[in-house]
């Protein structure tokens, strides 16, 4: 499929427009395949975000994003709307990867008046050749080596009632499952990206692109 195919593929695709009429009151001039023209989706939406199950938490996240646009750094920004919500006892599920930065956090939160439960990646203690792996699947290739286990963080921080959960550094797929499997709501404070120092959008600069080429 040309690249071209692929575009026309999609229904919508935002990422190549130009025009942002949505960031603006024009609505003349709109690409063929704007989402804006399905209106029948916006007005559900907007019922949505007007129902009790949705108005206090859509809300208060626009009052945060006023408050400190340009402003907070996220850690900031989620402390503030944890505590414009009322939560008291907050999740967090860490990577092994970021125990110092889990603990820096962790003292962080606590000092802003929130309980904190946190729950580690490897916390099942679960070899990963228990679950059919061969030594040569596994990242080491010789010993132990625990399993993450992203549906068990869910599972552990349900079980202790966090009202909000944080992921710091959850691998790709593994923090799709907490997503999926977290009681709580979910805010995401860092994305693991081991090449990247966890900024992944460092690859999409043009620098970073001409540097990492051959790992794109
Ligand atoms: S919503 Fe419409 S105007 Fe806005 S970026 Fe997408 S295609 Fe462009």
């Amino acid at each position: 499929m040309s690249e071209k195919d692929t575009v026309l593929a999609a229904k919508y695709s935002c990422a190549d427009c130009a025009r942002h009429c949505c960031h603006s009151e024009s609505r003349e001039h709109l690409p063929a395949n704007c989402p804006m023209k399905n209106q029948e989706i916006h007005q559900n939406t907007i019922d949505e975000y007007c129902s009790p199950a949705y108005h206090d938490f859509y809300f208060t996240s626009m009052q945060v994003e006023k408050e400190g646009y340009y402003h907070w750094p996220r850690l900031r920004e989620t402390v503030e709307f944890a505590k414009h919500m009322g939560y008291h006892k907050l999740g967090l599920a860490f990577c092994i990867g970021l125990s110092a930065e889990a603990k820096v956090c962790a003292d962080y939160l606590r000092s802003k008046g929130f309980i904190v439960s946190s729950v580690i990646c490897k916390s099942s203690g679960i070899d990963k050749q228990q679950l059919g792996l061969t030594l040569q699947q596994t990242v080491k290739e010789s010993g132990f080596e625990g399993i993450c286990d992203p549906i068990g963080q869910a599972r552990l921080l349900a079980e202790d009632n966090t009202e909000f959960n944080i992921v710091l550094g959850l691998c790709v797929g593994h923090d799709s499952l907490f997503f999926q499997h977290s009681q709580a709501p979910v805010t995401v404070l860092a994305a693991k990206d081991k090449i990247l120092c966890h900024n992944p959008i460092a690859a999409l600069s043009p620098a970073a692109a001409r540097y990492l080429k051959n790992r794109l």
